[in-house]
């Protein structure tokens, strides 16, 4: 603990809790903060509301009998920069998928399937074939995904470095037509510009809409785009070695190893701020004094702790639902099911089939042909299966439902969840010859190895509002106009004093560490 005399000495305080960070919110990005922040010599202490870490990048054993650790929420890494694993000493590794997707269809009475490899090769391109009759969508697919590829590899870089204006940075990175159609150009006129077949443009959009209810016409839709595509340089979406808990486990490691103090079943119920720095009390009534405090929970729930109008931003729009199987199940395409699930398996996600369930849900329905993408885990990393369970056979299933956004739940909770759910299933089962009850494993009581959760569940379990996956909408990660005050790191509040450390901060949402060193960042650099 720090013994600076600058910290406040109001008497409702403890003197003895004095740091010169409090970081509120024990997810991956205030684990980052907080240990950037001890490695440059701060007292920092880490304040949990829960009694695990980890926030929305845990793993758990959801059915006790079977020895199998899921990835609860978040599944998949490619936001991470690898500066950050670097820089914290973090032994975390993630593996590359084979295969990039496969999207099933039925075509003349017959079933296919899209298969597309990571790396293009001629399997990929007999498939394309396939489905479109020629070769003109597949050289289509990888001029687009090229000149992607390029933006990613340039832009990255900018993500840990203070904030350009929109035209500092597009003039730096010097790409204008692909600046043109992913930041200023709704993603789907450009999608419908650069692809003719409805399948292909759908498995381009699902990249658009994940956790984000808008129509592919919307710029909000080409900001999720964006963060989908640039990860790391690559985009690529890697499967985190061990499952996510394997990172939360590293980051706790490296952050005590730093000397950060970490309170779990601390929840944060005020925070006073004053020129002298940082007042904060917990529910059970703990108290903590700092010069600064990064709030690593979602940027509506500091609004309200602080008592000002919290910041508006969209639905979240997700099931997830986590399986496990004691088989995989065949496809009636006949496609090998190891390959067909080792990368994302899309079902519903025509383009037309989005913008219809768009529609559908926001009228106030559930869309019956549900937009789904799962894969699974143990193909590519068996390491979260115990050896038996492994040799057994099984596997995870990981789904992630489109356009259900958290208004659909409200009046039924626990009813609407189960449309969903029972939709879900439905529109999956509609490719496969074994239906997927039919090799979900069973538990002792009879029941079987499924959950769900729905944007309802996220906002108790998690406290994500209203079930957004990344706090609030995602921005682009540029000064743009619309800001009501300076800000340099995208993690600057009203407060000199207080630092938006988590997903809500600007260049935030996903798995990947930004936020956190961001806003360490710009503690460790505003004198
Ligand atoms: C179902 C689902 C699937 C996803 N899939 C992916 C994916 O595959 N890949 C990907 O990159 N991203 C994915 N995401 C998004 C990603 O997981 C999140 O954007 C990211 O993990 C947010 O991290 P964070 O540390 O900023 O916040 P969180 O993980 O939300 O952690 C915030 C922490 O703050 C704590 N907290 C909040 N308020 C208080 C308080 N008052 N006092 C004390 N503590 C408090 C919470 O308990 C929580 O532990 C997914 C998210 C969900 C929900």
């Amino acid at each position: 603990m720090s013994t600076d005399s600058k910290y406040s000495t109001d008497s409702k305080y403890s003197t003895d809790n004095k740091y010169d960070a409090i970081v509120v919110g024990g997810g991956h990005n205030g684990l980052v903060a907080a240990t950037y922040l001890a490695k440059a010599g701060k007292s920092v202490v880490l304040l949990e509301s829960a009694s695990e870490l980890g926030g929305a990048t845990t793993s758990v054993r959801p059915f006790p009998e079977y020895d199998a650790r899921l990835s609860r929420y978040s599944y998949l890494v490619s936001l991470l920069p690898d500066q950050i694993v670097a820089d914290l000493g973090i032994n975390f590794k993630t593996l590359e998928r084979s295969i990039a997707s496969y999207t099933p269809y039925k075509k003349g009475g017959k079933d296919g399937g899209l298969l597309i490899s990571q790396n293009w090769d001629a399997r990929t391109a007999e498939s394309f074939r396939e489905l479109t009759g020629g070769d003109e969508e597949g050289k289509k697919w990888q001029e687009f995904y090229n000149e992607i590829a390029e933006l990613a590899k340039r832009i990255a870089p900018y993500m840990l470095q203070p904030l350009k204006s929109a035209a500092e940075l597009k003039s730096e990175i010097g790409l204008p037509e692909v600046w043109k159609f992913m930041m200023e150009r709704p993603i789907g006129e450009v999608i419908q510009d650069r692809f003719q077949d409805d399948l292909v443009r759908g498995v381009v959009l699902t990249d658009a809409l994940i956790g984000t209810f808008t129509s592919a016409q919307d710029l909000q839709a080409n900001r999720c785009f964006l963060y989908h595509l640039i990860g790391n340089g690559t985009g690529q979406w890697r499967v985190p070695q061990g499952g996510m808990g394997a990172f939360v486990t590293e980051l706790n490691r490296v952050a005590l190893l730093n000397g950060v103090e970490i309170n779990l079943n601390s929840h944060v119920t005020d925070i006073d701020s004053s020129s002298n720095g940082i007042a904060v009390s917990t529910a059970s009534g703990d108290k903590y004094v700092a010069t600064d405090l990064l709030f690593a929970g979602a940027p509506q729930t500091l609004a309200k702790l602080r008592g000002k109008n919290a910041p508006s931003s969209l639905d979240g729009s997700q099931m997830k639902i986590n399986m496990l199987l004691s088989k995989l199940p065949r496809l009636k395409s006949g496609v090998d099911p190891k390959l067909a699930f080792a990368g994302t398996f899309h079902v519903n996600e025509t383009y037309s089939q989005l913008e219809k369930a768009y529609q559908v849900a926001k009228l106030g329905d559930i869309p019956s042909d549900l937009p789904l993408e799962m894969y699974c885990h143990t193909l590519t990393d068996p390491t979260i299966l115990s050896p038996e369970l492994s040799q057994r056979g099984f596997h995870t299933l990981t789904l992630f439902g489109l356009h259900t956004p958290a208004a659909l739940f409200d009046a039924d909770p626990s009813g609407a969840k189960e449309a969903a759910k029972a939709a879900a299933i439905s529109s999956l089962n509609q490719y496969l010859e074994d239906p997927i009850e039919s090799v979900l494993a069973v538990c002792g009581d009879g029941s079987l190895a499924i959950e769900a959760k729905s944007p309802i569940d996220l906002d108790n379990d998690l406290g994500l509002p209203r079930g957004n996956i990344f706090h609030r909408d995602l921005d682009f990660p540029f000064i743009d106009g619309t800001e009501s005050a300076p800000i340099k790191w995208g993690s600057e509040t009203d407060d000199a004093h207080i630092f938006l450390a988590g997903a809500g901060a600007r260049r935030g949402g996903g798995v990947s560490g930004i936020a956190g060193h961001n806003a360490a960042m710009a503690v460790l650099t505003k004198d």
